[in-house]
């Protein structure tokens, strides 16, 4: 089999760079990045070939009867990790996951987005992601790692004490020689939280930049001896992490969310896609915070969601829809806010967008907006809005993806499976401990 252009021109970017290196990498269920690393001179046969090996020790991977697969590089996702040393210089590749015989493996996350995108494409919509990464920058202090805020700053603060500015600026900089272009950077609400955005994408490359992006900010930390979480929660009693992400449907290259006739200048395909992801809101939870602690963040109080229901201005609702303003019909869209950090970005957008175009074939209509602050409703308040709520917790939130058909078939059997039984371990692992509020609450009292 000949090389592609695409596949030539790697091969001649590498030479070009120096590339010592190649790392090829892929994520599990859970998002974790997975590398294999190679000698630069092996880059033309594993363009051409792909790369073997044992599938199955890797979570969600695992199939007895079939443990080799093979790593195929994605040309599109060449890039050099600048925070290597030059002597060390290494090349990334993003890989699709294939089975001995060329068939996707339909455990790869990637593929399983991919699907969705396809579906999409059916329909004649491409789907657009700008997701939005907050993260905390911590110390290590005696090299334990406790949640320890770097600095006492909060949002859009700026102070020549915020060692963080220099990290972002170090961070912006990364992110940029690996193509991807920051929009906005700044400090958020609680000690040692920040936010980065960059410029939206389809939804495949939109999730390969997350990625991208959460292993820069974790390698540019180390490099200023502080680490970076992606943690959903991690102090109590302040503001967590969130991956809110702003959405659009495209057909062709006109925005189909836009209809200038419409008070909120919103689209029958807007709508549908709503009422879709709300009417899906319960099970999608359990993909797009898929954490125990992801649940201690959806609570009333710290600017993420928890009641389902849209708004324009709320940040309390789940989708917000961003003031349209005149010659920007592009960029019509809507954020949906209960996504976290510590999700898959690639199930989490496959199962979204299934959910909103479940809504559009379906011809589902959202409920009216909630512009009140629904954190202060009492629950008599909460049914004459006929307003529901985000499960309490990951256990509830299993329970609802295990029921929901249309996001079972979203994930394929494989993958709904072995993520349900991951979850439920996990779930099951955390109710059996006895924390330090338990010890505080009652070891003395009772
Ligand atoms: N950190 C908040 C969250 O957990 C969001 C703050 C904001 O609106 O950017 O979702
Ligand atoms: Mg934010």
């Amino acid at each position: 089999m000949a090389l592609s252009p695409e596949q030539q021109e790697v091969i001649e970017k590498a030479r070009e760079d120096e590339v010592r290196f190649i790392n090829l990498q892929f994520t599990d269920i859970h998002g974790t990045v997975k590398s294999v690393g190679l000698p630069a001179h092996r880059l033309p046969e594993v363009l051409e070939k792909g790369s073997w090996f044992d599938g199955s020790s890797i979570q969600g991977f695992a199939r007895i009867q079939e443990s080799d697969m093979v790593l195929q590089p994605d040309p599109a996702t060449y890039q050099v990790l600048p925070w290597k040393a030059p002597e060390r210089r290494t090349a990334r590749l993003i890989c699709d996951v294939m089975q001995p015989n060329g068939d996707p493996f339909p455990g790869d996350p990637r593929y399983i987005l991919r699907r969705a995108v396809e579906r999409a494409a059916e329909l004649g919509f491409s789907y657009n992601c700008g997701p939005e990464l907050e993260f905390f920058l911590l110390q290590k202090r005696n090299d334990e790692l406790r949640p320890v805020p770097h600095d006492v700053a909060g949002y859009f603060d700026f102070s020549p004490r915020d060692l963080a500015a220099a990290v972002r600026d170090d961070i912006v900089v990364a992110l940029s020689a690996m193509g991807i272009e920051v929009e906005m950077e700044h400090h958020e609400v609680a000690q040692g939280q920040h936010e980065i955005d960059f410029r939206y994408a389809d939804a495949l490359t939109a999730a390969d930049n997350a990625i991208t992006f959460k292993q820069a900010v974790k390698a540019i930390a180390a490099q200023h001896d502080l680490y970076a979480s992606f943690m959903p929660k991690p102090f109590y009693g302040h503001n967590g992490s969130g991956m809110h992400t702003h959405q659009s449907l495209f057909r062709d290259e006109t925005n189909a969310f836009f209809n200038a006739d419409d008070p909120y200048k919103l689209s029958d395909v807007a709508y549908g896609f709503i009422a879709g992801q709300l009417h899906h809101a319960r099970a999608l939870s359990a993909v797009v915070a898929p954490t125990v602690n992801s649940y201690k963040r959806l609570v009333p109080g710290y600017e993420a969601p928890v009641y389902i229901c849209w708004a324009r201005i709320n940040r309390a609702a789940l989708i917000r829809i961003p003031q349209y303003s005149p010659g920007r019909e592009q960029s019509t869209r809507a954020e949906l806010r209960f996504p976290d950090t510590s999700c898959n970005p690639y199930l989490a957008f496959a199962v979204m967008l299934s959910a909103g175009l479940d809504g559009i074939e379906k011809q589902m209509t959202p409920p009216e907006p909630v512009e009140e602050d629904v954190y202060h409703f009492d629950r008599s308040r909460l049914q004459e809005y006929n307003i529901a709520t985000l499960p309490g917790s990951l256990a509830e939130a299993i329970e609802e993806l295990e029921a929901d058909q249309v996001l079972l078939d979203a994930l394929g059997e494989h993958t709904a499976r072995l993520f349900v039984e991951a979850k439920k371990a996990e779930w099951d692992d955390y109710r059996m401990q006895v924390t330090e509020w338990e010890i505080d609450r009652y070891l003395e009292t009772l």
